[in-house]
This record gives C-alpha cells, structure tokens and sequence, in this order.
C-alpha cells in the first residue's frame, strides 16, 4: 500500500505572536481549500505550542482527524525530575504534540548532543505516544571524506540499539549537514542511494521497515521538492526555511500530495 508522505516544517528559532497567526492563517486556509492528501507537521518552539495547536484542532477533516499535525523540535531525554531548562515528553503530549524532532544536526552541534541521548530522546517520546523524527547526516568534512554512508549508519544504529522493535514507529529525516539552510541541496539521486541504505538498515532490524517515513531534508523548496519527493524511498521532507513562507510550504506540500 502506498503510504502518505510527510512534509513537516521545522521553524527553529523564529516567530511571534503575530508572524506565526500570520502565517499559521494562509497555511490553515489553503490546507482547507487543497485537502492535500499527506500529512503535515509543523514543528515550532516550545512558547508557541498551545498557539499552534489551536490551528491543529481547527484542522479537522470530515472524519474529525487533524489536517495539520503540532510537533516540537527537540524533548528530554529524561522522565521528569531535577533537569532544569527541559521539557519532557508527557508534557509535550499534554499538549497533543504529535512529533518531536531529535537530533537535529544544529542540536548535536551546538548542544554536543551524542547519538545514544538521541536515541534516548526517541525512547522518551515514543513511550509518550509521540513520534519522534530522528535526524541523522553527515558533515560536510565527512561527506567529502565518502563517510556519509558510515556516518549515518552509526546514527540509525544507536537508536535501532536502543529502540528495538520501536524502531518501525518513528520517523527518520535524512538531512545532509552541508545542506541545511545553504541553499545547496543533495541531488535527488544522492538523496535517493542514502534513503536506499538507511530503508536497508531498518529492514535488517524490522519486518516494518516499509511502513517507517524517511524524509529529506537540507534546502527542499518549493523549485526542488517535486523532483526529491519523486525518489521511491523518500517519503516527505522536513523543511526549515520555506516553512516560514506559507507560499513556499504550500507549494510543497503540493508536490507530496501527487
Ligand atoms: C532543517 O532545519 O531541518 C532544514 C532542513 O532547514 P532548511 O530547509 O532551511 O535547509
């Protein structure tokens, strides 16, 4: 069965009040004129959830299900307890956020966030009913030196390690660090052959590796989604930049409704 894409946008550390009504409005209303057929997560800073998840309640098709899915961009690896500064998965649930981003290269970067808490993380929001989107990549320096393909094989493998079966619930983003918010973007046939070996790790770990989604994502626009969205392992894309302008997001998620 051909499953539906995911186009999930990723705001980072953008908004307000009342840029995100601005744009959460045009993105509402052209989801209700398309009824596009793939699902959609926005995924916002943690001060804007409860707007947000307004517009996910609105969203509601005729058989009550959200169009429009709330996620968060990152959630403790830890239960509860004396972590100050963090948020934890129930909380985030409390809110019926649906995904929460892990790993994302600007987390394990800045925040020299390992691939074991990154599968902590996952852990964490699985057991909360919420679906994480694992991102993996490789470097520029390491895409250079051919590591990719080593490189996010030792990512997957920490979670695969740490998740087990879980593993066929998540979510997997592929973002090539050299691609993210440079405007340079993988081919699609790149994108494609690292999807290829990330669906080939899954299926040694799982009899579900089909139903996982692995999205692309490092400067997908509305020029380049149609063609990166056409490759047959990749199932949706995460979008920073072009998740901002409710134009651009429309357009993509245009393209993975096809
Ligand atoms: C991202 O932040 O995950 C991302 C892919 O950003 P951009 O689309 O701007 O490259």
């Amino acid at each position: 069965m051909k499953k539906n894409k995911l186009i999930a946008g990723n705001w980072k550390m953008n908004g307000s009040f009342g840029a995100n009504q601005r744009l959460m409005d045009e993105i509402l209303t052209g989801i209700e004129a398309r009824k596009p057929a793939c699902e959609i997560a926005v995924c916002v800073p943690f001060p804007y959830l409860v707007q947000v998840q307004d517009y996910q309640d609105r969203s509601r098709d005729d058989s009550g299900e959200p169009m429009l899915h709330l996620g968060a961009q990152d959630v403790s690896a830890h239960k509860a307890g004396a972590y100050t500064g963090e948020v934890s998965a129930s909380m985030l649930r409390e809110l019926n956020v649906a995904y929460a981003i892990v790993g994302h290269s600007e987390r394990r970067q800045y925040h020299f966030e390992s691939d074991a808490l990154v599968a902590e993380k996952a852990q964490q929001a699985l057991a909360a009913g919420i679906t994480p989107i694992v991102c993996v990549g490789e470097t520029l320096a390491e895409h250079e030196a051919g590591q990719t393909e080593s490189v996010v094989k030792r990512q997957l493998a920490a979670v695969i390690h740490t998740n087990g079966h879980c593993i066929s619930e998540i979510v997997l983003a592929y973002e090539p660090v050299w691609a993210i918010g440079t405007g340079q973007t993988a081919t699609p046939e790149q994108a494609q052959a690292v999807h290829a070996v990330l669906r080939a790790q899954l299926k040694a770990a799982t009899e579900h590796a089909d139903r996982v989604k692995i999205l692309y994502g490092g400067s997908m626009n509305a020029a380049n989604a149609a063609s990166l969205l056409g490759q047959p392992d990749i199932d949706g894309g995460l979008i920073g930049g072009a998740s901002l302008k409710a134009p651009d997001f429309l357009t993509i998620i245009a393209a993975a409704s096809v």
